[in-house]
């Protein structure tokens, strides 16, 4: 070891995603030393391969819709084509300018950066290329991987986000397995290109996690916009020709397209990290911590998508800042899982924070929690940019709003507001009596809040 790295470092974070450079970044600005293990790139999953490339070709997706619908409006556009090696160059560009703010931030944090693959080798070590590097605290943050099913394997015409990220041409048609957010949001990008699209989905609905509501709503638009579907349907089976793909499904049902994607979830990566054998407690390969992020095993915390609940990059944010606040002793409040917005980028968007009705209803007594719907027909910045869809408020009676479930273009901006009410337990009279701009997205909230107060002014009672 040189002199210039700590042995021991205050904090030896291994993984550099979201949750691992959080904590990195705001351990060193707690005044502590870090090293951070990363085997790829800084940024991890969502800068690279996951949030910020996907959303750059959703950007691409509703230019591309909005040329192709400019003379409904009386702007006569008309879309060429779709150049793949321009739209990815446009993509990487992004990717590329935040990896080196990135980059930049963690160097001038001084924070100690160890290129390598790493392992847990002790309580207090994990190696790298040969070397043990120490910690008073280590923070476990390896990420996740595309899942596929059993049997089902990755490799030429059959795809997950990894490689579709980086094809190099727009398929004329695409079978989508699995209905989550992924499958959504990439069907949602293949269709706005061009591509004839057929999600299938094991469970009854699309984005089966989300409120019923917002499922049925999204199916509404995807048929409207002729992305096809099909639910309760398990998939059994590819083949791979030259030509495409033939995928049959358990009932029989045959289908061919050009590529077969699969998007049936993620994995924790945890395998052969040397975990188990330090005495974490795993399950299905997920690393089990209390609600303080601490695995019950010496100083080690584990932070992102390694830990079971919602893979978020910004839920690895808020954990990464937490554990590296309560190593330096501030003692955070614990994150609230429930609290945690979630955003389905795909369009019409989908954003959505707290219980869902179901969830609700569960909780507290289906007779103890009231909903209001409110559509945004009567919004106006709705109408201008054509996009049918609704805000959804649930709350207990006589209490809280306790869920706000959103469908619409544009809408996911609108989750900083929902999150906040949300968050501090509003009563729908606190958000009523705000004062919402006109005519925004924004005041289809507020709108909700006025009928859930009993006073609608663009809805009927
Ligand atoms: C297509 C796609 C779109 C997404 N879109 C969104 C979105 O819009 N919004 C959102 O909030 N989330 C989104 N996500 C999810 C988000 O990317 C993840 O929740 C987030 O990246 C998790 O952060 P993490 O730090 O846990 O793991 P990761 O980002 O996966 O980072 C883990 C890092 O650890 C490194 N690593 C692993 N093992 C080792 C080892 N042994 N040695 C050294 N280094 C190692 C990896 O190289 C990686 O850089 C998306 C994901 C995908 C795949």
């Amino acid at each position: 070891m040189t002199d210039s790295i700590p042995d021991p470092f205050d904090v030896l974070i291994l993984g550099g995603g979201s949750g691992g450079y959080a904590a990195a970044l705001r351990a060193s600005q707690l005044g502590l030393s870090v090293g951070l293990v990363e085997e790829d790139k800084l940024g991890g999953t969502c800068l690279h391969i996951g949030c910020i490339p996907t959303k750059a070709l959703l950007h691409a997706a509703e230019v591309a819709d909005t040329a192709r619908e400019g003379s409904a409006i009386g702007v006569h556009t008309s879309l060429g084509a779709i150049d793949m090696a321009a739209v990815n160059a446009y993509k990487q560009g992004v990717v590329d300018r935040l990896f080196k703010g990135l980059q930049g931030l963690a160097s001038s944090r001084g924070v100690t950066m160890i290129p390598g693959h790493g392992a847990l080798v002790g309580p207090d070590a994990v190696e790298v290329n040969g070397i043990r590097y120490h910690g008073r605290n280590i923070v476990l943050a390896s990420g996740s991987y595309p899942k596929s099913l059993p049997g089902l394997e990755i490799g030429g015409r059959v795809m997950t986000s990894d490689q579709a990220l980086a094809l190099d041409h727009v398929p004329s048609s695409v079978i989508v397995l699995g209905g989550g957010v992924i499958g959504v949001e990439f069907a949602s990008v293949w269709k706005s290109f061009g591509s004839k699209v057929h999600i299938i989905e094991a469970l009854s609905h699309l984005v089966p996690n989300e409120d019923e509501s917002l499922s049925k709503g999204l199916e509404r638009a995807f048929r409207k916009r002729g992305i096809d579907f099909t639910t309760g349907a398990r998939f059994q089976g590819v083949e791979q020709t030259d030509a495409g793909v033939r995928v049959s499904l358990e009932d029989g049902t045959i289908l061919e397209a050009d590529l077969l994607f699969v998007a049936v979830g993620r994995g924790p990566r945890t395998e052969g990290l040397g975990y188990e054998a330090q005495g974490i407690r795993m399950e299905r390969g997920f690393v089990l911590t209390d609600e303080r992020l601490h695995t019950g095993i010496a100083s080690i915390f584990a932070v992102g998508d390694i830990v079971p609940g919602l893979q978020l990059a910004h839920r690895g944010f808020q954990q990464g800042i937490f554990v590296a606040e309560e190593i330096a002793g501030l003692s955070p409040a614990p994150i609230v899982e429930a609290h945690i917005p979630r955003v389905t980028y795909c369009d019409p968007e989908i954003g959505s924070v707290g219980l869902t009705e179901a969830e609700a209803a569960e909780k507290h007594g289906a007779d103890a929690v009231v909903t209001v719907d409110y559509n945004l027909g009567g919004n106006g910045k709705s109408q201008i940019l054509g996009t049918a869809g609704f805000i959804k408020i649930v709350r207990v009676v006589d209490g809280p709003i306790v869920g706000i479930h959103m469908l619409g273009a544009r809408i996911g901006e609108q989750i900083g507001e929902a999150q906040l009410i949300v968050s501090w337990e509003a009563h729908p009279e606190d958000v009523a009596s705000l004062i919402h701009a006109h005519p925004t997205q924004n005041e289809a909230l507020g709108e909700a809040h006025l009928a859930l107060a009993g006073k609608p002014l663009h809805a009927h009672s």
